[in-house]
């Protein structure tokens, strides 16, 4: 994909900082972190949203997300890891990407969901079972 910001830092066109990287995917900091160590994975191949990723690559991905934990603890001496990954509506680049945040005690970092949404569980429940 020509205008793909992420696939012209997979062909190294555009600089990262690159953490990691295999024949499949590719690891490197994101460029307004939400805490120190805030990253991104990516596939090289250009996809768009979670539709598009199948089996194997879903596998490969999430072996590096496990080992990216444990990199980033012994690194960083992070306390946590914060796992996202948007689709469409909230997806600012259209290349799929899953951010890996390292949580430390006090990073202040506010989790992103809103939480006051007044719907009652039992009627979503209906509304998908129905
Ligand atoms: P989204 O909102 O699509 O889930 O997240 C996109 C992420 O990509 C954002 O956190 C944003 O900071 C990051 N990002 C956007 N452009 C670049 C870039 O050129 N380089 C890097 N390293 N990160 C980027
Ligand atoms: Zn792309």
């Amino acid at each position: 994909m020509q205008d793909c910001i992420f696939c012209k830092i997979n062909k190294k066109e555009m600089p990262s900082y690159t953490i990691y990287e295999d024949d499949f995917v590719r690891v490197f900091l994101d460029i307004h972190p939400s805490t120190n160590g805030d990253c991104l994975i990516i596939p090289k191949k250009h996809i768009v949203t979670i539709d598009d990723v199948d089996e194997e690559l879903m596998l490969d991905i999430l072996k590096v997300i496990k080992k990216m934990r444990t990199f980033l603890k012994e690194k960083l001496d992070c306390d946590g890891l914060t796992i996202v990954q948007n689709n469409d509506y909230g997806q600012e680049v259209k290349h799929f990407h899953i951010h890996l945040t390292p949580r430390y005690l006090k990073d202040g970092l506010q989790h992103t969901f809103n939480k006051d949404h007044l719907v009652n569980p039992e009627d979503v429940y209906n509304q998908i079972t129905n």
